[in-house]
Order: structure tokens, then C-alpha cells, then sequence
């Protein structure tokens, strides 16, 4: 029966890669996103999470605290009063932390692009996005595609990485 250390590894060096791989399957299959929402779009995030779409099948469960948080879905308007709060979520969350914006108001501005005087246009100005998820508002099979994509995306991390190695010691 072949086990972790039977398989081949894309990234060279056995025993950085193994724990690399080991550490990455552990955090992208147990993605707890904040319970938090905006506007209308945080409705179809919060039906993702309901019995039909049920996304604890794939190990996202959501937290009451930043603190328990790794993900944090911006699902609707990003007004200039809230913008302050938002990026204050995303600073009491420990690293790694992720961001997923959902919806064209979170990507940037929606309907409110042109006139919005009140809406930040793109809530990538305030904090980084890791990924995208289109629509007004996108339907529950359009955010775990992009709750996919970002599963692929912490696969392909590494401990190599500066950052990722502060995370590990909390410094
Ligand atoms: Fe509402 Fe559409 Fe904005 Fe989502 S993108 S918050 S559905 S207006």
C-alpha cells in the first residue's frame, strides 16, 4: 500500500517537499472562513453553507472569531465606512490567511462602479486577494469553484517561503 512517503514529489528535495505537502493537504482540507457578509451576496454564501451546497464536505466550516479564521470571504459592497473594519478583520487573523472576494461589488464596485460615491471600487485596495469569484450575485457552485481554486493554490506553497516560515514560528 503506497503512503505519503511512497510518492513522487514535483518540487526536488525529499524532506522539505514531504512536509510541504503534508502541511498543505492539512490546511486546504480544513479552510475555516470568518462568518461574515456585507450585502446580498453574503445570502449566497451563507446558502453554500447551508444543507443543500454543504460546504463542510470539503472541510470549510465557518468561525465566530478572526482568530480561529485562515479565510475570510468579502461577499458584498465594500462601503468607505466599512472598509476600516474589514481591513481590521483581515489584520486579526493569524497567517497564513487568505482572501476570497465574491462577487463584482467586492471585485470592484458593481453596480456602484460609476456613481458609488460611498463604495470602495475593489476591495483589493484595502487588503490582497488570493482569489475571484465573478457574478452579481455568483450562485453557490461559482464560490466552492473558487474555493477550489484556491485549494490548488496553498498546494503549491512552500515552507522555503519567508513569509510562510514566520507563520510557522509566529514571529
Ligand atoms: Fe449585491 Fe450584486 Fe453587489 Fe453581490 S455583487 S453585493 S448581489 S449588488
Amino acid at each position: 500500500m503506497g503512503g505519503l512517503l511512497d510518492q513522487k514529489f514535483s518540487h526536488g528535495g525529499m524532506v522539505v517537499t514531504t512536509v510541504d505537502d503534508l502541511i498543505n493537504w492539512a490546511r486546504l482540507s480544513s479552510l475555516w472562513p470568518m462568518g461574515f457578509g456585507l450585502a446580498c451576496c453574503a445570502i449566497e454564501m451563507m446558502g453554500s453553507m447551508a444543507t443543500g451546497y454543504d460546504l463542510d464536505r470539503i472541510g470549510v466550516f465557518p468561525r465566530a472569531s478572526p482568530r480561529q479564521s485562515d479565510v475570510i470571504i468579502i461577499s458584498g459592497t465594500v462601503t468607505f465606512k466599512m472598509a476600516d473594519r474589514v481591513r481590521r478583520l483581515y489584520e486579526q487573523m493569524s497567517e497564513p490567511r487568505y482572501v476570497i472576494s465574491m462577487g463584482s461589488c467586492s471585485n470592484c464596485g458593481g453596480p456602484y462602479w460609476e456613481h458609488g460615491y460611498h463604495v470602495v471600487k475593489g476591495v483589493d485596495r484595502i487588503i490582497p486577494v488570493d482569489v475571484y469569484v465573478p457574478g452579481c450575485p455568483p450562485r453557490p457552485e461559482a464560490l466552492i469553484g473558487g474555493i477550489i481554486k484556491l485549494q490548488e493554490k496553498i498546494k503549491g506553497e512552500t515552507l522555503m517561503a519567508p513569509k510562510a516560515v514566520e507563520a510557522l514560528l509566529d514571529v
